[in-house]
Protein backbone atom coordinates (compact mmCIF):
# COMPACT_ATOMS: atom_id res chain seq x y z
CA UNK A 1 0.00 0.00 0.00
CA UNK A 2 2.84 2.59 0.61
CA UNK A 3 5.04 1.94 -1.82
CA UNK A 4 2.32 1.88 -4.57
CA UNK A 5 1.39 5.36 -3.21
CA UNK A 6 5.62 6.56 -3.47
CA UNK A 7 5.46 4.92 -6.81
CA UNK A 8 2.14 6.73 -7.78
CA UNK A 9 3.81 10.10 -6.34
CA UNK A 10 6.86 9.77 -8.01
CA UNK A 11 4.68 9.16 -11.20
CA UNK A 12 2.98 12.28 -11.01
CA UNK A 13 6.36 14.09 -10.27
CA UNK A 14 7.90 12.96 -13.73
CA UNK A 15 4.61 13.74 -15.40
CA UNK A 16 4.49 16.99 -14.30
CA UNK A 17 8.44 17.57 -14.59
CA UNK A 18 7.79 16.74 -18.45
CA UNK A 19 4.81 18.92 -18.41
CA UNK A 20 6.90 21.43 -16.82
CA UNK A 21 9.71 21.03 -19.50
CA UNK A 22 7.00 20.74 -22.43
CA UNK A 23 5.75 24.32 -21.84
CA UNK A 24 8.38 25.89 -21.00
CA UNK A 25 10.11 24.65 -24.24
CA UNK A 26 6.71 26.20 -26.24
CA UNK A 27 7.51 29.71 -24.34
CA UNK A 28 10.83 29.61 -25.24
CA UNK A 29 9.51 28.76 -29.26
CA UNK A 30 7.39 31.64 -28.96
CA UNK A 31 9.52 33.70 -27.56
CA UNK A 32 12.54 32.64 -30.04
CA UNK A 33 10.00 32.68 -32.77
CA UNK A 34 9.54 36.45 -31.75
CA UNK A 35 13.14 37.73 -31.86
CA UNK A 36 14.15 35.64 -35.08
CA UNK A 37 11.01 38.03 -36.63
CA UNK A 38 12.64 41.05 -34.79
CA UNK A 39 15.85 40.36 -36.33
CA UNK A 40 14.69 39.19 -39.54
CA UNK A 41 12.75 43.01 -39.62
CA UNK A 42 15.87 44.58 -38.64
CA UNK A 43 17.55 42.89 -41.46
CA UNK A 44 14.88 44.06 -43.50
CA UNK A 45 15.36 47.65 -42.90
CA UNK A 46 18.77 47.90 -42.95
CA UNK A 47 19.18 46.17 -46.09
CA UNK A 48 16.56 48.63 -47.52
CA UNK A 49 17.95 51.88 -46.02
CA UNK A 50 21.38 50.01 -47.73
CA UNK A 51 19.51 49.83 -50.79
CA UNK A 52 18.11 53.67 -50.73
CA UNK A 53 21.32 55.25 -49.92
CA UNK A 54 23.50 53.51 -52.45
CA UNK A 55 20.46 54.54 -55.26
CA UNK A 56 20.72 57.91 -53.44
CA UNK A 57 24.42 57.46 -54.19
CA UNK A 58 23.95 56.99 -57.72
CA UNK A 59 21.48 59.58 -58.26
CA UNK A 60 23.87 62.21 -56.87
CA UNK A 61 26.70 60.99 -58.52
CA UNK A 62 26.88 60.42 -62.30
CA UNK A 63 27.51 57.33 -63.52
CA UNK A 64 31.06 56.71 -63.81
CA UNK A 65 30.82 55.30 -67.20
CA UNK A 66 30.99 57.82 -69.80
CA UNK A 67 29.03 56.23 -72.36
CA UNK A 68 26.06 56.01 -69.72
CA UNK A 69 26.68 59.49 -68.87
CA UNK A 70 26.15 60.98 -72.28
CA UNK A 71 22.82 59.35 -72.31
CA UNK A 72 19.67 60.44 -70.36
CA UNK A 73 16.19 59.08 -70.91
CA UNK A 74 13.74 61.57 -72.90
CA UNK A 75 10.90 62.59 -70.09
CA UNK A 76 7.79 62.45 -72.77
CA UNK A 77 8.37 58.95 -74.12
CA UNK A 78 11.58 57.63 -72.10
CA UNK A 79 13.88 57.02 -75.25
CA UNK A 80 17.23 57.02 -74.47
CA UNK A 81 18.53 60.43 -75.85
CA UNK A 82 21.89 61.70 -76.18
CA UNK A 83 22.64 64.23 -73.29
CA UNK A 84 24.24 67.32 -76.17
CA UNK A 85 20.31 66.12 -78.74
CA UNK A 86 18.23 69.02 -78.51
CA UNK A 87 15.86 67.65 -79.67
CA UNK A 88 14.14 63.71 -78.95
CA UNK A 89 15.20 61.77 -81.85
CA UNK A 90 11.78 59.98 -81.41
CA UNK A 91 8.98 62.10 -80.28
CA UNK A 92 10.95 65.24 -81.35
CA UNK A 93 9.93 66.66 -78.00
CA UNK A 94 12.28 69.79 -77.57
CA UNK A 95 14.93 68.90 -74.79
CA UNK A 96 17.34 71.70 -74.69
CA UNK A 97 16.98 74.95 -75.38
CA UNK A 98 19.41 77.10 -76.72
CA UNK A 99 18.75 79.72 -74.33
CA UNK A 100 20.13 76.91 -71.69
CA UNK A 101 24.07 77.20 -71.49
ZN1 LIG B 1 11.12 61.50 -76.64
Amino acid sequence: MGAAVIIWLIGMIIFFFFLYLVVQSAIDNTTMAGNIQEIKDLLQEMKSSRVQAASQQNDENTPADLETAAYEDCPACGNRVRVTDKTCPDCGLTLHSDSEN
